[in-house]
């Protein structure tokens, strides 16, 4: 496998779609996390909670994934089966598609509190059901499309975000799609197939406390209801045996644009180039150092550093030819090789004219 650093299954869908590997993202160190404080010292400002790191977050869990952990028989595997067996205990949200977002949870994060410097990373309330005590994520095996593509920092910068962005956006569309092919191949009746297509009922009293009354779970079920976890085993089965151009063809013509679209963004991660002629973009904050300043560009996790004595010279970058800018600042006793260049083009500080 050559992306051992994605699920097993993401990593044979983009081996065969890409045909070549994905670099991994050194900078985000997650067993031990590059946002978090040192060990002993207190989360300043920007950093994140080692109790939560950026979990948090719920993730929606198709089926064929939940399918995965519940059949995963690995003894490594069994805390993080028993964080999805609990939310298929409670019933919030449970259906033949898969585990949803708990209403409350759902309701906090679409005010965009979740995202919010204040609470992102931060909120052990608003913490990832599947975060085990040891700062693991239980089903890191199985994990789905945004799990898997999130980064607080890339070794390419907004190059990367984009390339991951992108898959994760691909990924989610296809877990969409194949967990309601699955649930048409295993024969969901008519009752229970609207109501997924009807979307999730206002949440009930019952619901917003963190269980599923039983008449709803029925209705949600059909002919599967008291069967749920022969059901999501069953998907997991039929989505592991289906090779890629079966994925792709249940994907359709949508999944068609995105897989091109990943194509050219994992493209552009695999094949850096310096463009000819830059000019210096609109920048955002700059905090100066005595030696180095940071510039925010498109994150405000991933800043990029530079020496503080190059900042007033990056306007030399005008239009004129890269390579004769470079020589005027050696001139100038302010060298840029090549590769911080290509990183000032990295994280859009300097952009193609
Ligand atoms: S991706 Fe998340 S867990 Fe990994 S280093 Fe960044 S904040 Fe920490
Ligand atoms: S599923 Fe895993 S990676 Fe995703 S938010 Fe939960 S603990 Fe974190």
């Amino acid at each position: 496998m050559s992306d051992a650093h994605l699920p097993p299954l993401y990593a044979r869908w983009m081996d065969a779609h890409l045909g070549g590997r994905i670099p991994e993202e050194t900078r985000a160190t997650c067993s031990n996390c590059a946002m978090a404080p040192p060990a002993g010292e207190p989360m300043g400002p920007g950093q994140f909670d080692p109790n939560t790191k950026c979990c948090t977050y719920v993730p929606r869990l198709p089926n064929f994934l939940v399918g995965a952990v519940l059949a995963d028989e690995d003894p490594e595997a069994a805390a993080g089966r028993a964080t999805v067996e609990a939310r298929m205990l409670a019933g919030v949200g449970v259906t033949p598609l898969g585990l949803a977002r708990p209403p409350a949870w759902d309701l906090v994060y679409r005010h965009g509190v979740v995202r919010s410097d204040a609470a992102f990373g931060r909120v052990r309330s608003l913490r990832c059901p599947h975060f085990l005590v040891d700062g693991r994520c239980g089903i890191w095996k199985h994990r789905e499309g945004v799990c898997t593509t999130w980064f607080c920092r890339h070794d390419r910068g907004a190059v990367g975000f984009a390339f991951w962005e992108a898959l994760g956006g691909f990924l989610s569309m296809l877990e969409r799609a194949l967990s309601y092919d699955a649930v048409l191949a295993y024969g969901l009746d008519g009752a229970a197939l609207r109501r997924l297509v009807d979307g999730p009922l206002p949440p009930d009293g019952p619901a917003l406390d963190g269980h599923q009354a039983p008449e709803i779970r029925r209705r949600n079920w059909g002919v599967w209801y008291e069967r749920e976890r022969e059901l999501y085993v069953a998907t997991a089965g039929r989505v592991e045996r289906m090779r890629w151009d079966e994925v792709r063809r249940v994907a359709g013509p949508e999944g068609e644009a995105h897989g091109q679209v990943v194509l050219a963004a994992w493209e552009a991660l695999v094949w850096a180039t310096t463009p000819e002629r830059l000019r210096l973009a609109r920048l955002g904050t700059v905090e100066i150092g005595r030696e180095t300043a940071a510039i925010v560009t498109h994150r405000t996790y991933d800043p990029i550093e530079v020496p503080s004595r190059l900042l007033p010279h990056l306007a030399r970058f005008d239009g004129r030819p890269t390579e004769l800018v470079r020589e005027e600042l050696a001139r100038l006793g302010t060298p840029v090789d090549a590769g911080l260049v290509q990183r000032l083009v990295d994280w859009e500080v300097l952009v193609a004219v």
